[in-house]
């Protein structure tokens, strides 16, 4: 089960990717630990990684080709992975069909997770939670009985993630459609799309993801 997971942040992938992991054992791959690992363990693509990090420089495509390349050869992926924020460019994507002919495989699914682009910034944006024991809490969707009261707690102190702002949301939504979405066309054509509705509530977004995984 080799699978890649599309959507806008803030549209549940985390969620999804962690539940796939834990009910059909494969590891999720994201291009950070993916580097991180290889700079530690001393590869050579490791040491190539690890040097240019260190100049500044941003770590060119071959070279985290490379790092994921070795990584799939790892036992635990014998049974498949999803991979997390790569690819996340055209190039990537074509670099990422070739790495897998080269070993006898292909990617069995690419699940996009579709939202509605107002609902999920309002979402996002009016969002907080209380201070002390995390309760989530929205502006208008979700309040608290008593303003500004915790409901399980009873605490008075909230807090609001500094990027939880509209304004963010929309350009990190402008990034996304810009650079990634491209893909869902280009798996779309090889006839490897599958979508399932992230507006849902997130129990049923995972039953679809597993429907659609059940059938592969
Ligand atoms: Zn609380």
């Amino acid at each position: 089960m080799r699978l890649i997971l599309l959507g806008p942040p803030g549209a549940g992938k985390g969620t999804q990717a962690q539940r796939i992991v834990e009910k059909y054992g494969i590891p999720q791959l994201s291009t950070g630990d993916m580097l991180r690992a290889a700079v530690q363990a001393g590869t050579e693509v490791g040491k190539r990684a690890d040097a240019l990090m260190k100049a500044g420089k941003l770590v060119p495509d071959e070279v985290v080709n490379a790092i994921i390349s070795e990584r799939l050869d790892q036992p635990d992926c014998a049974k498949g992975f999803i991979l997390d924020g790569f690819p996340r460019t055209l190039v990537q994507a074509d670099a990422t069909e070739a790495m897998l002919k080269d070993k006898g495989l292909e990617l069995s699914s690419v699940i996009q997770i579709v939202v509605d682009d107002g609902i999920l910034a309002h979402r996002v944006s009016g969002r907080y939670t209380c201070a002390n024991c995390g309760a989530g809490y929205h502006d208008t969707d979700n309040k608290p009985s008593v303003e500004g009261v915790c409901d399980r707690c009873g605490s008075t102190h909230f807090k609001r993630r500094p990027d939880d702002n509209a304004e963010t949301v929309v350009t990190r939504l402008q990034a996304y459609y810009k650079e990634t979405s491209p893909l869902i066309g280009y798996y779309y054509a090889k006839g490897k799309l599958k979508s399932v509705d992230g507006m849902a509530d997130i129990d049923h977004v995972t039953g679809e993801i597993e429907a659609i995984l059940s059938k592969l």
